[in-house]
């Protein structure tokens, strides 16, 4: 019985949402009396054995060039076999685009119940109970997994990362790896200088801002806040922006520390992700504009009055 824990990395590096799928993998293995061990897939750039600081005991290492890039039959086929010879009960998967593709497929192959979206550690008190978000983070809803393996989705943002000292054991683990099916002829990366599901800061913008010209500004104040900038869908619809900056129900769901909303009207589509942001701040023109209301923070005013003068004053901190 072990927890074991898919540490997702990107271009060789780990990233953060699985510095906080080990941090609670480790804090629930404590909770369950078990130990916590990492998986990693392909070909890391970081020394491994430091992700003890996040409390795993552990870490599993496949390496094999065709895991290099996400393949999500063979990682699926690769995690089952590292979970089934680590005897792992548990298995956590941050809640991101990797995770959302893997963990469905392992919980048919391993015939285990699968919470995404889970936004705490469990209750073990009696059985197996976690909470998790629905209706696009409108509720939250408590539910039982009752097979013998159970797979979690954890939500970005929704557990802090452990501070503390560390180190594991890195263990070559022999997996057999089929020929992959799909073929990565090239890769672009995506538009800015921060990854959106990575940022500590989103600045964002809708329809309030006419056209792709006027993006100058939001792109000012994204870099004097190293942040990652985003866009409402009918933006991405008119290709004023590129897909993968549409935040909402349809597009990448974020939970930053900071969401700048900018000429945003707020509709629930848009809510559905970046609801979840810990702090919201709204400018808008129209004191009515639905997003005030789910706002921390809101300046009624013109964009093109309200940003230039923002982003000025945050330079001159
Ligand atoms: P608008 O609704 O046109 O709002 C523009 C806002 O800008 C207004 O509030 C206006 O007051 C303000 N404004 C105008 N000029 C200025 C100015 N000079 N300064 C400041 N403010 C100004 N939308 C998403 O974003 N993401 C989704 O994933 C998504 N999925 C959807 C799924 C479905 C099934 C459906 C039906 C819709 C979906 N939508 C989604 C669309 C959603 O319903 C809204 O239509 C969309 O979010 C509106 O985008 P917007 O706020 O940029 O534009």
């Amino acid at each position: 019985m072990s927890v074991l824990i898919f540490v997702d990395i990107a271009e060789g590096q780990v990233k953060k949402v699985s510095l906080e799928a080990l941090s609670y993998g480790a804090k629930l293995a404590e909770q369950l009396g078990t130990s916590a061990e990492g998986v990693v897939l392909g070909t890391p750039k970081e020394d491994l054995a430091a992700l003890g600081k996040y409390g795993v005991s552990k870490i599993h290492h496949v390496s094999n060039p065709a895991l290099d890039h996400l393949d999500a039959q063979l990682y699926t086929k690769v995690i089952a076999e590292v979970a089934g010879s680590t005897g792992a009960t548990v298995i956590v998967f941050p809640n991101n685009m990797d995770g959302k593709s893997i963990a469905p497929r392992l919980s048919a192959r391993l015939k285990a119940g699968l919470i995404s979206g889970a936004v705490a550690l469990p209750d073990t008190s009696n059985g197996f109970i976690v909470k998790k978000n629905v209706f696009s983070g409108k509720a939250f809803a408590n539910i039982s997994i009752t097979t013998p393996v159970k797979i979690i989705a954890l939500n970005p943002n929704a557990y802090p990362v452990r501070t503390g000292e560390g180190t594991a054991t890195v263990a070559a683990f022999e997996a057999k790896v089929d020929s992959p099916r799909v073929k990565v002829i090239s890769s672009t990366k995506a538009s800015g200088e921060v990854p959106l599901t990575e940022a500590e800061v989103v600045v964002s913008a809708g329809r309030g801002l006419k056209g792709p010209e006027n993006w100058g500004m939001v792109e000012e104040l994204a870099k004097v806040l190293h942040a990652a900038t985003a866009c409402s869908r009918p933006v991405a619809d008119a290709h004023w922006r590129p897909h993968n900056e549409h935040v909402g129900q349809t597009g990448i769901a974020i939970a930053p520390n900071l969401y700048i909303a900018i000429g945003i009207s707020g509709a629930i589509q848009h809510l559905a992700g970046v609801n979840r942001s810990k702090v919201i701040v709204v400018i808008n023109k129209d004191p009515e504009a639905p997003f005030f209301k789910a706002a921390d923070y809101g300046i009624v005013g013109d964009a093109f009055d309200v940003v230039p003068k923002l982003t000025e004053a945050i330079r001159k901190i």
